[in-house]
């Protein structure tokens, strides 16, 4: 749609550029910010000149930068040591998007718009990546996805900062990973999706994402009974209703998820 309020379009070419003036936005791709109004919005800053590499190997994990976008990403060739290289695609497909959308939606733009339901905070909590912000003032920051990300919606971004790079360590990549969603209609908006993870040292991680308002993580030195991880993800804070589904079916389908997850990373 047309953002009528916004006159002003920049394309930043350098980190100066992405200082921010009154009323202007950072636009990734650009999917969500032009599928409704933006009141208050009246100059939109393109981060996608940057020219930031959208895939990038550094140390033995990976960098995702903001500006990759979801088809970029989906479709990275598989490298032989990283067993959870499915799981870009796995968790690319939870997004309720046509081709359109993923070949212009970035991992950032995901990520920092922050709905329950955005795929690539539940690949990225899945895999422990962690977020490099630029702030304002010249300088950076670093924290987990899981803890960017605070509700349904909201972020712990402030004012002026930039969501730069999200950062896969190789331990993770290296683990092996079972995927599970469910949404109420088959091509629907995901109700629920659990991602088991098992990493060579044997400890497991599951997180439940959608499902809950904001991404929930659970950690075992090994991988936990069925019994353990049924009550475990029951008793999580935070499911919710909406037209995707109802809180009491979220916490239930979750669980089932769950327990499927530990039976694929168990046998
Ligand atoms: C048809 C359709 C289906 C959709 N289905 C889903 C779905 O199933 N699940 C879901 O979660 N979402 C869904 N969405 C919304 C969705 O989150 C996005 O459209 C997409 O992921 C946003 O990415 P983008 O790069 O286009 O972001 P943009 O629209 O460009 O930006 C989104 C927001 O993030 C900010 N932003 C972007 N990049 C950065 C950055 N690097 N640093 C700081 N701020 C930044 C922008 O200012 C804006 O507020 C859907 C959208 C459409 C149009």
């Amino acid at each position: 749609m047309d953002l009528n309020t916004v006159s002003a379009y920049r394309a930043a070419r350098s980190r100066d550029d992405l200082m921010l003036a009154d009323g202007e936005r950072i636009l990734g791709g650009g999917t969500w910010l032009y599928s409704e109004p933006q009141i208050g919005t009246t100059g939109l800053v393109d981060l996608t000149t940057m020219g930031w590499p959208a895939l990038e190997r550094v140390g033995d994990g990976l960098r995702i930068a903001a500006t990759c976008t979801i088809a970029e990403l989906a479709q990275m060739p598989p490298e032989p040591t990283w067993r959870a290289h499915p799981l870009f695609f796995q968790a690319a497909t939870a997004l309720l998007a046509s081709f359109k959308v993923w070949n212009v939606a970035t991992v950032g733009g995901n990520v920092c718009r922050a709905f329950a339901a955005g795929a690539m905070v539940s690949l990225c909590t899945a895999l422990d990546a962690e977020a490099l912000v630029w702030t304002p003032d010249g300088g950076e920051r670093r924290l987990p996805v899981a803890d960017l990300v605070t509700g349904n919606g909201t972020t712990s971004l402030r004012d002026g900062e930039v969501l730069r790079a999200l950062d896969i360590p190789g331990h993770a990549l290296r683990a092996r990973t079972a995927f599970r969603k469910i949404a109420l209609a088959e091509l629907g908006r995901s109700g629920a999706v659990v991602i088991g993870r098992v990493d060579e040292d044997g400890r497991a991680v599951f997180s439940v994402t959608a499902a809950v308002e904001r991404p929930a993580v659970l950690r075992y030195d090994a991988l936990p009974d069925a019994v353990r991880l049924a009550a475990d993800v029951r008793s999580l804070d935070g499911y919710y209703s909406d037209p995707f589904g109802a809180a009491d079916w979220r916490r239930h389908v979750s669980g089932v998820l769950a327990a499927q997850t530990r039976e694929e990373l168990a046998s």
